[in-house]
């Protein structure tokens, strides 16, 4: 590579707009320019090695450099790099892929479920619809819950219920169905029929003294309210992610997703689960809906099915949904260009078999997702750490002021100090690429992390945290 850093970086602000950016805050700094990655680290243009603690953007689960992934696309490329499913066609990737899919989500709903009240069906996952994203996936999401209540002659029950600082994409539809509210003031959003109740977050919506497991239920208790107030026969499904990530890695109580399914259940709602960064072992189970104890009738996929090597995305589709679409539905008028494209199934179904080859879910469940629990704990005693959560491998620093505000449960930073970015700051100063919101610092490592690298990324977070120290101890209670 020739260019230098300065010449990327000018070519970058002159034409490319990145996404979620300040364009003209990012071409008077200009952007890191990232050349190569190998296992979890990364590598920029001017030779910085970085720990990649997000696994890229949740998705690189298997870690850079995986051959095998590389090999399958080049192959597949060779043999027939494209041709789509429209035209009561397949391709050998896609339905192997689809076959392959149903295989691992048998945990996220046994075949042996009991019948429901709200209709007799099984909630086991047959049937795979395939996109491009994750925000075309959540895009049919919204297409075939509507339409399957249509189908059965209830087409009032439209609305969809979802939560604030949910994300579920950035297409309108996506957009719509997140509760991001930077998001909903650009562009008119949400579109109609779109709903959201307060998200399961205790530190900042729990009433002081409450337990947990007491603000579990009184959150799931908010979705009831909101059925009850627009008429359970208007609400058509309820989506939310086992555990929010890019709302700043929002772990509920172990009470709040059994009591959402049954009340879901009682009033026939169907139940989403999104499970784009989630899915795929992140949790330790291969879906979250398994960690967090529910049993979904619909699941959005994207990411950790291809582990980020090339964009894929889709829906996995539970017998309730499937028998009605299927059987009394006619044509869906709906589809992508890219839904089953070869390549990219070809590479997910690499992709899966190594995932499973290296034993990836077991290794998250009991091995390296402990362990970064209890290394995560150490953090707590740090001055700046008023909570640290993880779950598998995705955890949050919920950085604060004062530990020992509000009857234990600490005091944020006033907002405008910024104080994750400027821990984020650091952080990409001393090698290690890890997320703010807000004042959660926030990581999901590669599903192939080593305890070592596991230990190499706590010393950089708690280095980090020092240095964010030494900036703010001005604002410190004490
Ligand atoms: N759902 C969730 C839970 C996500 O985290 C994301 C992306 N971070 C999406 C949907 C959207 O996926 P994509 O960016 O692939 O469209």
């Amino acid at each position: 590579m020739t260019r230098t850093t300065a010449s990327w970086q000018a070519a970058d602000s002159a034409h490319f707009l990145h996404p979620f950016t300040d364009f003209q805050s990012l071409a008077k700094k200009g952007a890191r320019i990232i050349t190569r990655a190998d296992g979890i680290y990364l590598w920029d243009s001017d030779g910085n090695k970085l720990l990649d603690a997000m696994s890229g953007l949740w998705c690189v689960n298997v870690g850079y450099g995986q051959q095998a992934l590389v090999d399958a696309a080049t192959k597949q490329m060779k043999e027939l790099p494209f041709y789509n499913a429209f035209f009561q066609t397949a391709t050998p990737p896609a339905i192997e892929l689809a076959e392959l899919l149903v295989q691992v989500c048998a945990g996220a709903a046994s075949g042996g479920d009991p019948p429901r009240a709200s209709g007799g069906y099984t909630r086991q996952f047959n049937h795979v619809f395939f996109s491009g994203s994750g925000s075309e996936g959540n895009d049919t999401v919204v297409r075939m819950v509507r339409r399957y209540w249509d189908i059965l002659g209830q087409p009032e029950r439209q609305v969809i219920i979802s939560r604030n600082n949910a994300y579920h994409g950035s297409t309108m539809a996506g957009a719509s169905l997140g509760g991001m509210s930077g998001m909903h003031a650009q562009g008119g959003l949400p579109i109609p029929g779109i709903v959201h109740i307060e998200q399961p977050y205790w530190f900042d919506n729990a009433p002081v003294g409450m337990s947990m497991d007491d603000f579990g239920l009184l959150a799931a208790s908010w979705l009831e309210a909101k059925i009850e107030e627009l008429g359970a026969s208007k609400v058509a499904a309820f989506i939310g992610e086992p555990v929010q990530g890019a709302g700043g890695v929002i772990i509920p109580p172990a009470t709040y997703w059994p009591e959402v399914q049954r009340i879901c259940d009682k009033h026939g709602v169907l139940v989403v689960s999104d499970e784009v960064i989630t899915g795929f072992g992140r949790t330790g189970q291969w879906f979250g809906c398994e960690t967090m104890g529910f049993k979904p009738d619909l699941m959005t996929f994207a990411k950790g099915v291809t582990s980020g090597y090339i964009p894929l995305g889709g829906v996995l589709v539970g017998g309730r949904v499937a028998k009605v679409l299927i059987e009394q539905g006619g044509e869906f008028n709906h589809g992508y260009t890219y839904s089953g494209h070869p390549v990219a199934c070809a590479v997910a179904l690499a992709n899966i078999r190594l995932v499973r080859e290296l034993g990836l879910v077991e290794r998250v469940r009991d091995d390296v997702g402990p362990y970064l629990a209890k290394a995560f704990e150490t953090l707590a005693d740090h001055p700046l750490v008023g909570q640290s959560q993880s779950c598998g491998l995705m955890g949050a620093l919920l950085l604060v002021k004062d530990k020992t505000g509000r009857s234990g449960r600490g005091t944020s930073f006033e907002a405008e100090r910024g104080v994750g970015m400027v821990c984020r700051g650091h952080c990409f100063a001393n090698g290690l690429i890890m997320r703010a919101v807000g004042d959660r610092m926030i990581i999901a490592p590669p599903l192939v992390i080593t305890r070592a690298q596991i230990d190499e990324m706590v010393a950089l977070i708690r280095r980090c945290l020092d240095l964010t120290l030494a900036d703010v101890r001005d604002a410190m209670a004490t």
